[in-house]
């Protein structure tokens, strides 16, 4: 196993390596809001002792917690588990497991980032009390929510996740970055304050912190889904629930959703004829940009979003450097930017 604190390796290398280890492997996500007051050290204990295990995954940690996604070999998971419950930060954590478990990796290598903010949310967190977050709801109290019609529901999440895959009735903000859904969600429900609303997100941690900002925004009655839509999914098998989340559930990392209802919901972006809810990312480095692509427009376009993508990758690489540079401004309007699904 390579150092993760060494880890130099080119992203084609890293997934050579991953690929050629069968080992079966836990997909696990979790998040605390906790006081950390040295995030830096903080950061190198876990990546020594995750590295060791063999731990994958994208982590961030800062003042105000912690954020992880990532997955354990299941041989290591016991004692992974084992010395996360012991130490102080993390004991009585909460974990999601995916619902999908498999012997591919959903991560090709260990990284754990020291960020100002766990999630960006773009709150200035001394103007609310961040503390005074919603209540939650279980998968059932969420159902019950859904039949409700005096209930209102709103997708926490981005344009790009909702497309593909959410509650029934919920309000989908078509916006890019979870900051934006914060400005939107207010503006959007202001004459609805004294209604019911119930908010989630892919695994809760967006609501802790969006609960509170809406509470704080004169809001009197707002609920959260606790675990998120991945939590929902093992309630709804576990208690034996009709699943009201029809689709796909968007995660952050390399599978890019999980199904959670039979349906495919949403349409090829390239064609916008044929159903999909495949992400992709163009094959032109340059562009990398994510859209859905059903399997005849990818065949067609050779799994680049465009014409104009395939062409390009034709040229050297000198000119390609040059046109980088402004490939990604021409392209701006796009949401579906790799850059933005690191944010969350
Ligand atoms: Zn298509
Ligand atoms: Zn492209």
């Amino acid at each position: 196993m390579t150092d993760p604190l060494r880890d130099m390796r080119p992203r084609e290398e890293q997934r050579q390596a991953v690929a050629s280890d069968n080992r079966p492997r836990r997909t696990v996500s979790f998040y605390r809001y906790v006081r950390i007051d040295d995030p830096a050290a903080f950061r190198l204990r876990l990546l020594k002792k995750w590295g060791e295990l063999e731990c994958l995954g994208r982590i961030y940690v800062a003042n105000e917690g912690i954020n992880a996604q990532m997955n354990v070999p299941v041989e290591n998971w016991a004692e992974f588990d084992a010395w996360v419950q012991a130490q102080p930060e993390l004991t009585g954590v909460p974990y999601k497991i995916a619902v999908e478990e498999g012997p591919s990796s959903s991560f090709y290598k260990l990284t754990i980032k020291v960020r100002d903010k766990v999630v960006a949310d773009g709150l200035d967190d001394s103007t609310f009390d961040v503390t005074n977050t919603g209540e939650y709801l279980t998968a059932a109290e969420m159902n019950a929510y859904v039949d409700d019609p005096e209930a209102i529901i709103i997708d926490m999440r981005n344009a790009y996740e909702s497309e593909i895959g959410h509650f029934e009735k919920a309000i989908k903000p078509d916006v890019d970055t979870f900051r934006e859904e914060l400005q939107v969600v207010p503006e959007l429900l202001k004459i609805h304050k004294d209604k019911k609303v119930a908010l989630y997100c892919t695994g809760g941690i967006r609501c802790e912190k969006a609960s509170a900002w809406m509470k704080h925004m004169g809001f009197k009655n707002v609920k959260h889904l606790k675990g998120g839509v991945i939590d929902y999914k093992h309630q709804v098998e576990r208690e034996g629930l009709p699943n009201k989340f029809k689709g796909k559930n968007f995660v952050f990392d390399e599978r890019l959703g999980e199904r959670i209802g039979d349906e495919v919901i949403s349409y090829c972006h390239l064609c916008h004829k044929n159903k999909s809810d495949e992400h992709h990312h163009c094959k032109n480095q340059i562009c990398h940009k994510l859209f859905l692509g059903c399997e005849e427009c990818l065949e067609k376009k050779n799994g680049y979003c465009s014409y104009t993508c395939q062409a390009v990758d034709t040229l050297p690489t000198r000119v390609k450097k040059i046109i980088a540079r402004y490939y990604n401004k021409l392209k701006r309007g796009s949401q579906f930017k790799k850059a933005r699904l690191k944010s969350v």
